[in-house]
């Protein structure tokens, strides 16, 4: 028997966190199921960015967040997500992809696995998805996209220099 959330949030990004926080908060059993490393779709961002909201805009949780100018970089806003996790503890399981889901009589179940393909089943009274839209590049169809040196990211231009 696996165990039984009360909630299972599918996601590990910003709303997927502020929902697992909200939750502790009210006393809530939950976990966080995230395919990547959390807040992966800021990870995917340019490495060098500057994000357009200004930092407090950006916090979860009733945490503070300070950076060094009034917008935030990617690396500072990684920083504080890792370190809100670590302090609040939050419940996440990082690299689990989720495939399906299934409704029993009074509760889901969470098909994930693992990076290894390890199936990793979750029970939930209730479940968040909190999935995002970033994370799936809207794809040109066209020759050569699935080749290994196409990105579907912008990260930096440096390496297609010449
Ligand atoms: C270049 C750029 C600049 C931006 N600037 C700003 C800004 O200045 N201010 C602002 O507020 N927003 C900005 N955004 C948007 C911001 O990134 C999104 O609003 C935010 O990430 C949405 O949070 P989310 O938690 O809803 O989704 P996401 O951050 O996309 O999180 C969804 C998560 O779900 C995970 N996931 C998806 N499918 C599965 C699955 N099957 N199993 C397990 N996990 C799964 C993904 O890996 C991902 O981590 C910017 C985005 C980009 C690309």
């Amino acid at each position: 028997m696996n165990c039984m959330y009360d909630v299972v949030i599918i996601g590990g990004g910003p709303c997927g966190l502020s929902t697992g926080l909200a939750l502790q908060e009210k006393g809530l059993s939950y976990v966080i199921i995230e395919k990547e490393a959390i807040g992966n779709s800021i990870v995917n961002c340019p490495l060098h960015m500057t994000f357009y909201s200004t930092s407090d805009r950006l916090e979860i949780g009733n945490i503070p967040f300070l950076s060094q100018d009034v917008r935030p970089s990617r690396n500072e806003l990684l920083k504080y997500y890792r370190l809100v996790s670590e302090r609040q503890d939050i419940n996440i399981r990082c690299y689990q992809k989720v495939n399906s889901i299934t409704k029993n009589t009074a509760s889901f179940t969470i098909h994930s696995e693992d990076r290894v393909g390890n199936a990793i089943p979750y029970e939930a009274r209730i479940i968040v998805l909190a999935t995002g839209i970033f994370d799936t590049p809207r794809k040109l169809e066209v020759a050569g996209e699935s080749l290994s040196k196409v990105s579907h990211y912008n990260k930096e231009g440096h390496n297609y220099f010449g």
